[in-house]
């Protein structure tokens, strides 16, 4: 199945339109992995170009609410997108800023929290700072 057949029918799915808009920046996040609103808006302009930044955060919106999109809240970092998949945690290259998912069952971890603390996890975000492989062998 193609992307765009896919990311037709993951839209349809959830009750959402699939305009073109949307069909553009579910491309751009598969293509970038994870993208900021400016990532997004630099390469959706190239087929449009006058889809404003407010447009382009309130289609993303829609699909957050959906769950079709996840927002990834990185410590010190911009927000990024990302389609959304199964619980992973953020490897995140110092060096060249690639971000990269590990996938990683992090559910026993919240419950543990809850567990010991009494606090109630809402999201469990986990980055790890590293040096990417490519930046290590690029010495
Ligand atoms: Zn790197
Ligand atoms: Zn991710």
């Amino acid at each position: 199945m193609s992307h765009i057949m896919s990311h037709i029918e993951l839209l349809k799915k959830h009750e959402l339109k699939a305009t073109p808009q949307r069909l553009c920046i579910l491309n751009t996040l598969d293509s970038c992995g994870h993208a900021t609103l400016e990532d997004i808006q630099k390469i959706i302009s190239i087929k449009f170009p006058t889809l404003s930044l407010s447009t382009i955060y309130r289609n993303l919106n829609d699909m957050i609410q959906k769950e079709i999109v996840s927002e990834v809240k990185l410590v010190n970092k911009k927000d990024y997108f990302e389609i959304a998949k199964d619980n992973h945690v953020h490897l995140i290259c110092q060096k060249c800023g690639k971000i990269e998912d590990f996938e990683i069952k992090t559910d026993n971890l919240s419950k543990k929290i809850e567990e010991l603390t009494g606090d109630k996890v809402l999201s469990n975000t986990l980055s790890f700072d590293v040096i990417c492989k490519d930046c290590l062998s690029a010495k």
